[in-house]
């Protein structure tokens, strides 16, 4: 059996990035930049006021001189204006600086006389004030978008101040999500004795659409040796990631191994040292084009197939959207623990439990059909094999 550490690296060995595409700003959120971007526009792009009120010379606010307005700068022209010593000229937020100027006082803080044909200066301005140098948050030349980078909208933002419209980002997987069991019902219709509600569908394709993946198809499969292999024969060719749930145990209903043998995949690996989700299975099919599908079997259980799915489909995924780095992890926090834990078991355990205030505290009943504590949860500690933590530890917390 794998340890965690070797089954995720055998799997990020596995998926590369897709090819690149370009996108219109509005469709790149959340993408992963395939390319840098340099700017070529700097910000501000002049020198501008950022305030309503007089251009001067800050030397000429010194006095209570009367100053002449000599003219009216407004925004998103440039009137080629020029200041005249002991004048003024009228100006709005945005409006570019006449030559000459060195400041700009607020209107708060000016007297007018003479209809607005002259100004007194209440308080002094310095060299500078209320003036919004061009190019002092970003240069020509700066890199803004590294490859690899994933797009937020304020990086969105400084693409369009530059006058992109469209960036290269990486494609992002088209993933089929196939839940398993003849137990299984969807919500909505009548239940029977023994059946359950399929919850593991919609929480796995919010899973990955949560990681900003836009094509996600969900379907379900009864335990049908045929029917599975049928299904998966077809689903390979036209999807990068096969996300499959349950079946994959040693049950004589499980047919996901079955299924992918009748089809002559050989599993990559198959389970890991891990509590939940030591049945988790991974291989990859060649496709008919040419690409590869990568097939995740995840365990049933609603807390085993959350746990796998965040530490090993979901940085699978991100590696393939093009994350790199620190991105493909799951973010971290410290905390310190609530409640004494003890781990008696042979395998790593996932325990699920809430973080706040740099406080963890485990939720509810920690097995693996648990999904309402698992609900209540925000963080996974990952707690070592035949180890004891006393309550006040200090922990490293996965949060989910
Ligand atoms: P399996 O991995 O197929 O052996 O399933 C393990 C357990 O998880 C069984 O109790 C199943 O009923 C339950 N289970 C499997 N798939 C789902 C699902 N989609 N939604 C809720 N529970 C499930
Ligand atoms: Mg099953």
């Amino acid at each position: 059996m794998l340890t965690e550490s070797e089954a995720l690296q055998r799997i990020l060995d596995a998926v590369t990035p897709l090819p690149s595409q370009m996108m219109p700003l509005t469709d790149a959120l959340h993408r992963f930049a395939a390319a840098s971007v340099v700017a070529m526009v700097p910000l501000p792009g002049f020198d501008n006021s950022s305030m309503d009120g007089y251009a001067l010379r800050a030397i000429d606010s010194q006095s209570k001189e009367p100053l002449r307005v000599i003219g009216e700068q407004p925004a998103g022209v440039s009137r080629n204006l020029k200041l005249e010593p002991h004048c003024a000229i009228r100006i709005f937020t945005g409006a570019p600086l006449p030559k000459n100027v060195d400041a700009v006082i607020m209107q708060e803080d000016v007297t007018t006389q003479h209809d607005g044909g002259q100004i007194i200066c209440n308080e002094p301005v310095a060299h500078h004030e209320n003036v919004r140098l061009s190019g002092c948050d970003l240069c020509v030349g700066q890199r803004i978008l590294d490859r690899g980078a994933r797009i937020t909208p304020t990086l969105l933002g400084v693409l369009a101040s530059q006058g992109i419209c469209e960036t290269s980002v990486f494609s992002a997987p088209r993933t089929a999500i196939i839940t398993t069991g003849d137990e299984l019902i969807a919500p909505g219709a009548p239940l029977l004795s023994g059946q359950l509600y399929n919850s593991n569908a919609v929480m796995l394709q919010m899973l990955v659409k949560q990681i900003g993946v836009i094509e996600v198809t969900v379907s379900h499969l009864p335990d049908d040796l045929q029917r599975t292999t049928d299904e998966l024969r077809s689903m390979i060719e036209s999807h990068d990631f096969i996300i499959l749930s349950g079946g994959v145990s040693v049950g004589d209903h499980d047919c996901i191994r079955p299924a992918l043998e009748s089809l002559g995949i050989a599993p990559e690996f198959w389970r890991v040292k891990m509590k939940p989700g030591k049945p988790l299975l991974f291989t990859k099919a060649k496709r008919n084009d040419g690409g590869v599908c990568h097939i995740f079997g995840l365990p049933g259980n609603p807390v085993s197939s959350f746990v796998t799915f965040q530490i090993f489909v979901r940085p699978a995924l991100l590696k393939t959207m093009g994350a790199v780095g620190s991105s493909l992890q799951l973010p971290q926090s410290r905390a310190i623990l609530a409640t004494a834990l003890t781990n008696k078991g042979d395998r790593p355990h996932y325990l699920r439990g809430h973080c706040e205030a740099g406080c963890f505290t485990p939720q509810g009943v920690q097995q693996s059909h648990a999904l309402f504590a698992l609900s209540q949860s925000n963080a996974l500690l990952r707690m070592e094999s035949e180890a004891s933590l006393n309550a006040g530890a200090e922990v490293i917390v996965l949060l989910v």
